[in-house]
């Protein structure tokens, strides 16, 4: 399947994660079987799902069958950047791993 979440967070977690169905979303900047992980960000409006985030460096939406929480590393495809969410003011945030 390879979903873009690589590898969740360590610390026990209060609740199961939530999970996701994924449909085709009409993204083709990667190969087809991997399309239905990420979407264009429609711009500032845009609300993210449980199961996404915004990647910083090409302004796609990073996609995955689970909810996605902080500390959780994913990768996104399309620039080739691998993230690490975390939370700032109470947002899920996603940042580069150099
Ligand atoms: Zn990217």
């Amino acid at each position: 399947m390879n979903d873009p979440l690589e590898t969740a967070r360590r610390a026990p977690e209060r609740r199961p994660r939530q999970s996701f169905e994924l449909e085709e979303t009409g993204f083709n900047e990667v190969p087809k079987r991997f399309r239905k992980f990420y979407r264009r960000w429609r711009g500032p409006k845009d609300k993210l799902a449980p199961n996404e985030a915004l990647c910083p460096v090409c302004k796609v939406v990073i996609r995955s069958t689970k909810e996605l929480r902080a500390g959780d590393r994913v990768y996104c495809m399309p620039c080739m950047s691998r993230l690490e969410l975390v939370e700032e003011n109470g947002v899920l945030l996603a940042k580069v791993i150099y």
